[in-house]
């Protein structure tokens, strides 16, 4: 016996209309392709189950701001991101060890941050660097949120490793996984925040796109991040494309978040674009940070120190409020 919404759908089949169900904050919606027509759409008023129909002028109709005018507010801890709510995140690229992140988190907390960062599944571009300690690495971070209360963002490569991340509060989707789409799918599948990660030859449509991947499975709290596309400049290791912010922010209701270390991959570099993206509007900033730059086993050449970042957060919530005073 077909339920309703599939009686729906094959009806609509039948009228040459290609219908996709989707549950998306508790309400199941139909989501038809294109102009499904004049004839179509009075049928569908007419049908009890319907009880409203909108047009979405984008194909990301989730991701969007036809269907969902207002920002998300995503909650993380103690920490919200989004309309208005500034998130500061930062920590190291790679958990190394169960001292260096305990360090590490420690000072950041007497900095305050909103969410610590670190990495324990790294997907490296050669295979004979270091890949993180895996779900050692984890239990490591598990213990650094443990003691300073602050909720943790940690980045994801397969979607087999979803159960060691219970702990995690913001599931991480790196770059080079922007459009590995069973991973996304499978982040659909959960009620957990996932800070999805513009792949470095994507447009702001192929990010919208896979954002709409994850909300398609139902959940509702995915965070942007920019984070630097490949352009034809070789003194940057990516160029941060800070002009995203406020187009994502006009297309999509979803909080954005700028991480000015990957794009800049000199910690020289970092402290200005970090600046940059919080007067560019930006729902929160994702910075690298190392105990030990010139040790550390990822990323060190982008990692500022934890002088360095407790400089920069005071002159970031000083841009930031000169920022919010101008929205009034
Ligand atoms: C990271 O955040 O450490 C990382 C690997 O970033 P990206 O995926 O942007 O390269
Ligand atoms: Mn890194």
């Amino acid at each position: 016996m077909p339920s309703q919404q599939e009686a729906l759908v094959a009806a609509l089949r039948e009228r040459q209309c290609a219908a996709s169900p989707v549950l998306h904050g508790g309400h199941a919606l139909l989501l038809l392709g294109d102009d499904p027509g004049a004839d179509t759409v009075s049928w569908l008023r007419k049908q009890p189950m319907v009880a409203e129909i909108k047009a979405a002028r984008t194909p990301y109709v989730l991701a969007g701001r036809d269907l969902h005018p207002e920002d998300t507010v995503i909650q993380i801890g103690n920490a919200k991101v989004g309309g208005g709510q500034f998130a500061l995140i930062a920590g190291p690229c790679s958990v190394e060890s169960e001292s260096q992140i305990l360090t590490t988190a420690k000072a950041l907390a007497k900095s305050g941050i909103s969410i610590l960062r670190a990495g324990a599944y790294k997907p490296r571009t050669s295979p004979y660097t270091f890949s993180g300690l895996k779900e050692k690495g984890l239990a490591y971070l598990a213990k650094a949120k443990a003691e300073t209360g602050l909720p943790v963002v940690s980045e994801i490569v397969s979607p087999l490793d979803l159960s060691l991340f219970e702990d995690v509060d913001v599931i991480q989707v790196g770059a080079k996984n922007m459009q590995n789409y069973p991973l996304l799918q499978a982040l659909g599948t959960l009620q957990k925040p996932v800070l999805l990660k513009r792949g470095y030859a994507c447009t702001v449509d192929d990010l919208l796109m896979s954002a709409e991947y994850i909300l398609a499975g139902g959940n509702t709290q995915v965070i942007l991040c920019e984070r630097g596309i490949r352009t034809f400049e070789t003194q940057t290791r990516y160029t941060l494309d800070l002009s995203a912010v406020p187009v994502l922010k006009r297309l999509s209701h979803l909080p954005v978040v700028v991480d000015p270390s990957h794009a800049a991959g000199d910690r020289r570099i970092v402290p200005p674009l970090a600046l940059a993206a919080v007067a560019a509007g930006a729902d929160g900033v994702m910075i690298e940070v190392h105990d030990n730059p010139a040790c550390a086993l990822c990323d060190g050449a982008q990692a500022v120190t934890l002088e360095g970042f407790a400089a920069l957060q005071r002159k970031l919530w000083q841009i930031r409020s000169i920022v919010t005073e101008s929205e009034v």
